[in-house]
C-alpha cells in the first residue's frame, strides 16, 4: 500500500478561485508525513515486489503542473525534512512560461475589467455565447460555469474558446507562474523526479483522436528527454482523466507508470501501474487535511453513501 500525496501550488499568496496550499500548512504536513511513513519516490518503489506486502508503511510527495512556487516555496520544505518529491510537467506550459489553460482561464475572468462577452462558437450554449457583466460576481459565477463544460469539448474546440477569451480580456496580462527547463534541471540534480503531465494539460479520457492522444503523451515524453537527458517513467494524466485507451497509448509511448487521482490509497493488488490512485490535498483546516493523509474522509464518505 503507498499513500501517494498530490499537490498543486504551494504558496502564502491567497487565490479566491484555486487558492494553493499555504507554506505554513505546507510545512506541517511534509513534518507530518515524513515522520509517519516512509517518503520515497514513486518511481523508485513501482518496481520492487517487497512494497505489495507492508502496509501502511509508504508516502510519496507529487506535484502536477510545474508551478514555480513549487521551487521557491515548496522545496526548501522537502530539503528541511530530507523528502524527494516527483514533479509532472506540462511541456507547453513550460516552454511557453504559460500556466495550465484552467488557470489561463480563471486568471482572465478574474482580472479583466471588460463588461461583457461575446463567444458566438455553435457548439457553445447559448448562455455563453454572449454575457453582461454588472459586478465582478457576475465574471466570476459565469466562469464557475464555463469551466466545467470547457472541460468536456475537444481539445482544438476549446483553444479556439480561450483565443477569443484572451483577446477581449486583453486588459490582462498572463500571469508568469511556472518553471522553466533550469529550474527542473536543479530539481533533477537534486535527486527529484520529472515526469510528464502532456503537452497542453489534455483531458485524454475525454478525447478521442488517438492520434491526437498519442501526440500529448510521446511529445511530452521527447521533450522532457531532449531537456533532461532521459525518457520520463511516469505520465500523471491531467485532471486525473483517463480510460482504457489513455492506457493503452501510455503504455505504447513508451510510459511504465499512469497516474490518476481518485482519492485513495494505491493498492497495487487491486490497481495496475497505470492507474494509480493519488490523494489530492488543498488548503484546508489542520483537522480536514489529516483525516485526508489518514483517507479517513473517504472511507466515512463511503460508509454513508456520500459521492
Ligand atoms: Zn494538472
Amino acid at each position: 500500500m503507498i499513500r501517494n500525496f498530490l499537490f498543486h501550488r504551494v504558496n502564502p499568496e491567497r487565490d479566491p478561485l484555486w487558492d494553493p496550499i499555504d507554506v505554513r500548512l505546507f510545512d506541517k504536513i511534509i513534518n507530518y508525513i515524513s515522520k509517519k511513513y516512509e517518503t520515497i519516490l514513486f518511481e523508485d518503489l513501482a518496481f520492487v515486489e517487497e512494497y505489495k506486502k507492508k502496509k501502511n508503511r509508504y508516502a510519496t510527495i507529487m506535484f502536477d503542473d510545474g508551478y514555480k512556487d513549487n521551487i521557491e516555496h515548496a522545496l526548501p520544505i522537502l530539503e528541511k525534512y530530507k523528502v524527494k518529491a516527483s514533479f509532472y510537467v506540462v511541456t507547453n506550459c513550460i516552454d511557453q512560461n504559460i500556466p495550465t489553460w484552467t488557470h489561463v482561464l480563471e486568471n482572465a475572468f478574474q482580472k479583466t475589467e471588460k463588461k461583457g462577452i461575446e463567444l458566438s462558437f455553435d457548439f457553445l450554449p447559448n448562455k455563453f455565447q454572449k454575457a453582461s457583466f454588472y459586478q465582478n460576481s457576475d465574471r466570476l459565477s459565469f466562469v464557475a460555469e464555463l469551466k466545467p463544460f470547457l472541460k468536456t469539448i475537444d481539445h482544438k474546440k476549446r483553444e479556439q474558446v480561450l483565443d477569443h477569451i484572451t483577446q477581449q480580456f486583453s486588459d490582462v496580462e498572463v500571469s508568469q507562474l511556472m518553471m522553466n527547463w533550469d529550474d527542473l534541471r536543479i530539481l533533477r540534480d537534486k535527486g527529484h523526479y520529472i515526469g510528464s503531465h502532456t503537452v497542453n494539460h489534455s483531458m485524454l479520457g475525454t478525447m478521442e483522436d488517438e492520434e491526437e492522444i498519442s501526440r500529448e503523451l510521446e511529445e511530452s515524453a521527447k521533450r522532457i528527454e531532449a531537456e533532461l537527458g532521459y525518457f520520463p517513467k511516469t505520465i500523471s494524466y491531467p485532471v486525473g482523466s483517463f480510460n482504457e485507451q489513455t492506457k493503452q497509448l501510455s503504455k505504447k509511448a513508451g510510459y511504465q507508470i499512469g497516474l490518476a487521482v481518485k482519492q485513495d490509497i494505491h493498492d497495487p493488488t487491486k490497481e495496475d501501474l497505470f492507474e494509480v490512485s493519488r490523494i489530492e490535498l488543498y488548503n484546508e483546516p489542520w483537522f480536514k487535511t489529516k483525516l485526508r493523509i489518514s483517507n479517513t474522509l473517504e472511507n466515512i464518505k463511503k460508509a454513508i453513501g456520500y459521492k
